[in-house]
């Protein structure tokens, strides 16, 4: 099956909770969650836009936010960032990547960013 994707624009992935997809309006604080890419990917055509991340464990594509290289987060060590409605969806959200983690050359490999 060919998942159809469309890319949305950075704004509605930083309002959009990446584990509910519901929105994150005003009304609520957004949690994040900061990723580390693997040493050998390239991800700087993504910097200070949105990334498709692919995750296998769940069969779903995430879309996660790369800052851009002069920004704080960066140089704390984040490369791209998960935005969550609350902190109970960010920890179930970071067992997954965990997981993606484990599996191996998913979610921090360059391959899957083609
Ligand atoms: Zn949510």
């Amino acid at each position: 099956m060919k998942l159809k994707l469309k890319k949305p624009k950075l704004l509605q992935v930083m309002t959009t909770c990446s584990w509910c997809d519901h929105k994150i309006g005003n009304d609520g604080p957004i949690y994040s969650i900061g990723c580390k890419k693997r040493p050998e990917a390239n991800i700087s055509r993504y910097e200070g836009k949105v990334m498709p991340v692919k995750m296998s464990t769940i069969g779903k594509t995430k879309w996660a936010i790369v800052p851009p290289p002069e920004a704080a987060a960066r140089r704390d060590g984040n490369d791209f960032f998960f935005t969550l409605c609350s902190e109970n969806y960010g920890d179930q959200f970071k067992e997954i990547l965990d997981l993606e983690k484990d599996i191996g050359k998913l979610i921090f490999s360059a391959e899957h960013l083609c």
